[in-house]
């Protein structure tokens, strides 16, 4: 066996559709081509939209699919502890701060200086402050919720003293075709939310402890998340991780060229497997051998 790991990490929220099956045989066919293996991660930090029955639906997809993987498969919501650890070790470096704002709030900000937060992969590029600690004291004796955003730039500042310039290695290709050596620029995301109010963490943080805790040398997911990447790599320094290595893949459209979604439930793998598709058919519908 070489060491050759990856994974897939579906979340869920709906049922696997055709994109999330060629995601999955796109990892399984590289591990068994690598002679490494396959992990399997369940991401429901989200607990108001992850149910139970989604979960077991993508084991009884996978398996039907015909996939192996190792276990235990991790699930997320088993491991709050791992992410308040590396949320606690972000706090110690300086590189998080209080964010006790409402969504409201911060659009109203936004709309007063629009040229001040431009767009980013999760919307505004929003960047704010810790509140002097006198506010802050007084707001968390009142029990105010409160969200942790990452100071990107003292973790940028943190990660530079670290590793020099950030960046990593595209296998597979981003949106515009990236690939090779890509710099990271964590700055597109503003200072993003890294541990939520409700959740005490966020899929960026879970993410990359998760890659690291499940060992992942390799990570082969669909395009869209390659803006994510060059947040990841940022965490993955300013927290001592070790670095994979991306395999990013193009998105399986419909007929009409949009990606197929969740509510698409004709090209859910249930449906099509009701209707008497075979696993090789699925396997050619969206182009594998
Ligand atoms: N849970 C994410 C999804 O279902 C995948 C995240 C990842 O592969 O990094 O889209």
């Amino acid at each position: 066996m070489t060491n050759f790991i990856t994974r897939f990490a579906p979340s869920p929220t709906g049922l696997l559709h055709l994109g999330h099956a060629y995601s999955a045989l796109t990892a399984y066919d590289a591990a068994q081509g690598a002679r490494g293996q396959l992990v399997l991660r369940i991401e429901d930090i989200d607990q108001t939209r992850c149910k139970a029955e989604f979960e077991r639906a993508i084991i009884e997809d996978l398996t039907w699919l015909g996939l192996t993987w190792e276990t235990p498969v991790r699930r997320q919501s088993d491991h709050f502890d791992d992410y308040t650890d590396a949320l606690q070790t972000l706090r110690d470096i300086g590189a998080v701060y209080r964010c006790f704002k409402t969504r409201k709030d911060i659009a109203d900000e936004i709309a007063h200086a629009p040229h001040l937060s431009p767009d980013g992969p999760e919307g505004p590029q929003y960047v704010g402050e810790a509140l002097a600690a006198h506010e802050e004291r007084s707001l968390l004796a009142e029990g105010a919720p409160f969200a942790w955003r990452l100071s990107t730039s003292r973790a940028v500042h943190t990660a530079n003293k670290i590793a020099g310039p950030l960046k990593f290695t595209e296998e597979g290709a981003g949106p515009k075709g990236e690939h090779g050596t890509i710099t990271a620029t964590p700055e597109i995301f503003g200072d993003p939310v890294i541990a939520r109010k409700d959740s005490g963490t966020s899929y960026h943080l879970a993410s990359v402890c998760d890659d690291a805790l499940q060992g992942v040398t390799h990570i082969i997911r669909g395009e869209d998340l390659f803006p994510a990447t060059h947040l990841h790599r940022l965490l993955q320094v300013v927290l001592g991780l070790p670095t994979p290595i991306y395999l990013h893949h193009r998105l399986i459209t419909d007929d009409t060229g949009k990606r197929f979604a969740k509510r698409d439930r004709a090209a859910t793998i249930k449906a099509l497997r009701e209707s008497g598709q075979t696993p090789t058919g699925i396997r050619r519908r969206v182009g594998l051998p």
